[in-house]
């Protein structure tokens, strides 16, 4: 069907230059990549701050991931640069995929490229039978540790405490994860990476409208594996 899902065979058969085209030939890979994007406003309000830097949206709904799709190609046409000039003009590097994210993302990845990987306000699935249906798990850790960069930063925030609860520890428990604070993330610099994070997306303003909590986790990937 024209829904069915394709993916790469392998991270050097993705073919980026026809997602960012302002880039082709330049060999980058993505390097942010927001899990269940949504709607796209993170990925929105960070395009600006890192022009040298790729940034990749995974999302599942056919409808939701064209329209991210459709806002992107709306976003670089309406910011064109003018004629003759040889900055091609913002949100040339921000694009999205259709994927199931808790599928083959090391086949869209190459190992240690990613220095930012974003869970945000993700799908809780209360129930315990369905917990296995969650983002974050011992064996999708393993895969996240493989395509992020020692040094790289994962971003969970959610508004369920026991959604929180959960992916802080099992990064916690996993050996290439240490925990780091929102306010040693802001003294390195990732302040508006943070603001994002809480107020940027579609999900996050609706719990603000809500008035709701929002529980924030990070976790970078460390280059040796703790021994516990
Ligand atoms: N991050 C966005 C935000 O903060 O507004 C969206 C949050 S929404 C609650 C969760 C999103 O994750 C939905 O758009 C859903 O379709 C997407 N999603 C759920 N499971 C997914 C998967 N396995 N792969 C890719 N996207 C997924």
């Amino acid at each position: 069907s024209d829904h069915a899902l394709v993916y790469p065979a392998s991270p050097e058969t993705m073919d980026w230059d026809s997602h960012y085209p302002a880039f082709a030939g330049s060999a980058k890979t993505p390097e942010f990549a927001d899990v269940g994007c949504g709607f796209g406003g993170l990925l929105i309000a960070l395009a600006p701050m890192f022009p040298d830097k790729l940034l990749l949206g995974m999302e599942i709904r056919v409808q939701v991931s064209q329209y991210v799709q459709d806002r992107i190609t709306a976003l670089r046409a309406t910011n064109a640069a003018p004629e003759g000039s040889t900055d091609p003009g913002p949100y040339q590097n921000v694009s999205i995929v259709r994927a199931n994210s808790m599928k083959f993302m090391p086949n869209y990845f190459p190992k240690h490229s990613l220095s930012a990987l974003f869970f945000l306000f993700p799908d809780p699935h209360f129930k315990s039978r369905k917990h296995k249906a969650r983002i974050i798990s011992p064996t999708l850790l393993a895969e996240y540790a493989y395509i992020l960069r020692p040094g790289g930063i994962v971003y969970t925030i959610t508004d369920v405490k026991d959604l929180h609860e959960w992916m802080k520890t099992h990064l916690e428990e996993f050996p290439l994860f240490e925990y780091v604070s929102e306010e040693a993330l802001r003294e390195e610099g990732k302040g508006p990476i943070l603001d994002a994070v809480y107020s940027s997306t579609e999900e996050g303003k609706k719990v603000e409208r809500n008035a709701g909590d929002k529980w924030l986790a990070c976790f970078r990937r460390i280059e040796v594996a703790r021994v516990s």
